[in-house]
């Protein structure tokens, strides 16, 4: 975002970490290597979301059956546990999705894929790199 107005800076964030390493022991395909480095190219959220292509054998069977982006790091950070639920309606997932069945993931549709994602930033991946993703952590 590039403006033209005086903004009120605040300072450098401070180191909160300490001794934990739990979301560089959590994460399924170590794109956590060391502190406060994610190799972005080993993230379940670069694999599901970003990547247009195959997603590569070498890290089937870690994605924990993720299909569209992976919160397992933010799952486990203590400083988390802190964060309160929102109240944003525009949050909300669509209440079908609530009520999906394994096979109704397996067995999605296009048609269903645009009705149940219609303002959903999923539609990011289209259909087709949904459909890639459920097929790569299907068992
Ligand atoms: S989002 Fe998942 S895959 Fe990516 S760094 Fe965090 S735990 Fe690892
Ligand atoms: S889990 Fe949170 S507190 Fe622990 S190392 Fe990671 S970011 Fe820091």
């Amino acid at each position: 975002m590039i403006v033209d107005v005086e903004l009120e800076y605040d300072g450098p964030v401070k180191d909160y970490c300490g001794t934990c390493t739990a979301c560089m022991d959590a994460c399924p395909t170590d794109a956590i290597p060391q502190p406060y480095v994610v190799d972005g190219s080993k993230c379940i959220s670069y694999f599901t979301i970003e990547l247009k292509e195959e997603i590569p054998a070498e890290v089937k069977g870690k994605f924990e059956n993720w299909i569209f982006g992976c919160d397992i790091c933010q799952d486990v950070c203590p400083w988390n546990s802190f964060s309160k639920p929102h109240s944003e309606p525009l949050f909300t997932p669509n209440s079908q999705l609530e009520n999906f069945s394994k096979e109704d993931w397996e067995e999605i549709t296009e048609e269903v894929f645009q009705k149940v994602f219609k303002h959903s930033a999923v539609k990011r991946t289209k259909y087709e790199g949904l459909k890639r993703n459920i097929m790569f952590v299907k068992r």
